[in-house]
């Protein structure tokens, strides 16, 4: 590649494409919210009869303000055991609180609680969706730009830097693990507010199906199941997820931040919104097929990311699939100067250099199939993950080689598949 094309291709990279994504994704998750809960998941209808562009509505902001509070209170207050994040590249431990599988616990039964008693109508969400889908937009894009600001100003840490590209790093952020205080921005936003609200959005339309008819669809019912257990499962291991991508690698920008105020709760819960809007029947065969497919999608997806930090903790001293892990010694340089690690070669992590991602793309089909054939929109989901994780999995190749050099080509030859054996 010539300087010429190099230096096109960065600007592309690092300026055109993020401007595009931010300018084109707000409308597009809006959009979305219309076809799904106003066209029927057509798109023909949504083009013939027009986008309905929902407004703003100071019952949105309230419940999005006072539920990003009351995830904060639970983030800081509750117990839990203290858990260190992986070395930083400035060779940093961030300390967290486990605490996410109890907060999970009682933001939902809070949640019932308030339905239950009647102090909350069961069609609310449902019925303020577009106006909260919206003010989470706003708020994703307004607090992208305190981001940007304290990244600039008042960062957090050594692990900052901007890029000297404006456009790029309001993007893709300035710092990695930006705090106030005690409190982690990163993690409540991602994790309590974004994940915690998808289990909620679609807990919210099952009981507005269950009071409106006094009974759920099986369709729904597998679909949110499907998508409730996924989030319970993500709380109960987010000690787990701290060593991951996003937490560990990504920095906070508005690729994190909006996606998951403004693109998680519009996009991910696409076929649970679908089958409260649109009834679907699903026979209790397939219904039982699908949570099965689902359910044993989730385990895989489970076991293969909790293999990786297990092997790791234990520095290899521990069993996989019954016996002694097979792994690549490896060395890179942090700031503090070189360290060690690991590569596991076996396991999971010898049948693919991402099987986790594969079995997570089957997971998000099983919870949109019992939409059936009659709409095209619901799955616009899992075709998105799956371009995102195949673009997450060049992208981790990418990095994983510059850390590790040789040993990450020694990894690439011994476990030559990305995703799933033999075919990607
Ligand atoms: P992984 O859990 O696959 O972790 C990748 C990292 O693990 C690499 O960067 C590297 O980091 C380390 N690593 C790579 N190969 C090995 C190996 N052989 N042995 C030990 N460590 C290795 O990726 P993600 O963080 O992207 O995904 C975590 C989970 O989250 C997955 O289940 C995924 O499906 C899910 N996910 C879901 C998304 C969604 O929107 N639904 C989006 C993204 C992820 P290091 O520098 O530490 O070596």
């Amino acid at each position: 590649m010539t300087d010429v094309e190099a230096s096109r291709a960065a600007g592309l990279e690092r300026t055109a494409g993020p401007l595009l994504i931010m300018l084109a994704a707000p409308p597009f998750a809006l959009m979305m919210w219309s076809a799904l809960a106003r066209h029927d998941g057509s798109l023909a209808a949504l083009l013939s009869e027009g986008i309905d562009w929902p407004r703003p509505s100071l019952a949105a902001f309230a419940i999005l303000l006072g539920f990003a509070v009351f995830q904060a209170l639970l983030l800081t207050l509750l117990p839990g055991r203290t858990v260190l994040g992986p070395p930083t590249p400035a060779g940093a431990r961030m300390r967290y609180t486990d605490n996410a599988a109890l907060a999970w616990t009682i933001t939902h039964i809070a949640f019932l609680a308030l339905l239950f008693s009647g102090l909350m109508p069961p069609g609310l969400i449902f019925d303020e969706l577009g106006a909260l889908l919206l003010v989470g937009s706003i708020a994703g894009i307004l607090g992208t730009a305190l981001l940007y600001a304290k990244g600039r100003l008042a960062a957090s840490g050594a692990d900052r830097g901007p890029s000297g590209n404006a456009v790029f790093d309001f993007y893709w952020g300035i710092e990695l693990h930006p705090r106030i205080g005690g409190l982690d921005l990163k993690l409540l936003a991602i994790s309590r507010v974004g994940m915690m609200g998808w289990s909620l959005i679609v807990l919210s339309f099952v009981a507005r199906d269950y009071w409106q008819t006094g009974a759920v669809t099986n369709a729904l019912a597998v679909s949110a199941a499907l998508q409730i257990a996924y989030v319970a499962r993500f709380m109960w291991w987010e000690a787990g997820y701290i060593a991951t991508l996003d937490i560990a690698h990504d920095r906070f920008g508005f690729y994190l931040l909006w996606g998951v105020l403004g693109w998680l709760p519009a996009i991910y819960p696409s076929a649970a919104l679908y089958l409260a809007s649109h009834p679907v029947a699903l026979g209790t065969l397939p219904a039982l097929a699908l949570l099965a497919i689902g359910g044993g999608a989730l385990v895989l997806t489970h076991l293969a990311d909790a293999q990786r930090q297990r092997v790791r903790a234990s520095d290899g001293q521990c069993l996989v699939w019954g016996r002694r892990p097979d792994v690549i010694r490896v060395r890179y340089h942090s700031l503090k100067g070189s360290e060690e690690g690991l590569l596991l070669v076996s396991g999971f992590w010898g049948l693919a250099r991402h099987f986790n991602y594969a079995s997570e793309i089957l997971l998000a089909l099983a919870w949109t199939l019992p939409c059936g054939s009659g709409a095209l929109l619901p799955y616009f989901y899992p075709a998105y993950l799956a371009v995102m994780l195949v673009h997450r999995a060049l992208r981790d190749d990418r990095r994983c080689r510059r850390k590790y050099g040789a040993s990450w080509d020694a990894y690439c030859a011994r476990v030559p598949y990305r995703m799933l054996p033999g075919i990607f």
